[in-house]
């Protein structure tokens, strides 16, 4: 889908945005994995995931605002061809400046979100992860091209299914086993996916190669 149909946040706010990481590795989840990827993970999240792997993100005031001509400058010069927003959940925030300033560097702008806000920015690429904790807001749905539920336990694989069928078509669908519960979920998923092809399994591929 072209960036522009993704337009739904306008406005010039978020010049300064609070970072909590930013780093180039490869995209170890969902559609794009084993890409090369830059990493802008943004600081805040009020979805409280009881098994959240990165609880350090939650409080926004605990990291730095950082002007978003700062946070692209070392994106600017590497070689990577996508940077992944993440968080965290990165629509707490205004994000038209950043994608436009990813844009203007010559990469594609990723989104990762659990879709609890209104979209800003324009998107070449959005993974909704909607999350039972706090329920997307019903028009980001539409907009996913890929949606990507973490499996804790069996009763997600119900709210795969009622999540998935609120997708347009055409958008993939990901099920990812919680990491420190792989063991016994990932058989479960792999009997779900064969009864359920329209399904894919997502592993986590950066933790097995224990790169960041
Ligand atoms: Fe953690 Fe993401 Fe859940 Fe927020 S939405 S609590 S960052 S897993």
């Amino acid at each position: 889908m072209n960036p522009v149909d993704k337009i739904a946040g306008q406005g010039t706010g978020g010049e300064k945005l609070p970072l909590m990481e930013s780093f180039y590795s490869i995209q170890g989840e969902g559609f794009h994995q084993g890409k090369a990827a830059w990493f802008l993970r943004l600081a805040g999240c009020d979805v409280g995931c009881v098994w959240c792997d990165v609880k350090d993100s939650w409080k926004a005031e605990a990291w730095p605002e950082v002007p978003v001509d700062t946070i692209l400058e070392p994106v600017a010069s590497s070689r990577a061809g996508m940077v992944v927003v993440t968080g965290g959940e990165p629509l707490l925030y205004e994000l038209g400046g950043l994608t436009t300033a990813i844009h203007r560097a010559g990469k594609k702008a990723h989104l990762e979100t659990s879709g609890t806000h209104p979209l800003t920015g324009k998107w070449d690429w959005i993974c909704l992860s909607p999350k039972k904790f706090k329920k997307p807001l019903e028009e980001i749905y539409g907009m996913a091209d890929e949606l990507k539920v973490v499996v804790y336990n069996k009763t997600d694989f119900r709210w795969a299914d009622e999540t998935a069928s609120r997708t347009r078509p055409g958008c993939r669908l990901f099920l990812q086993p919680e990491w420190s519960r792989q063991k016994t979920m990932v058989p479960l998923i792999v009997d779900f996916v064969k009864e359920n092809p329209q399904w894919e399994i997502s592993l986590q591929i950066h933790k097995y190669m224990n790169v960041r």
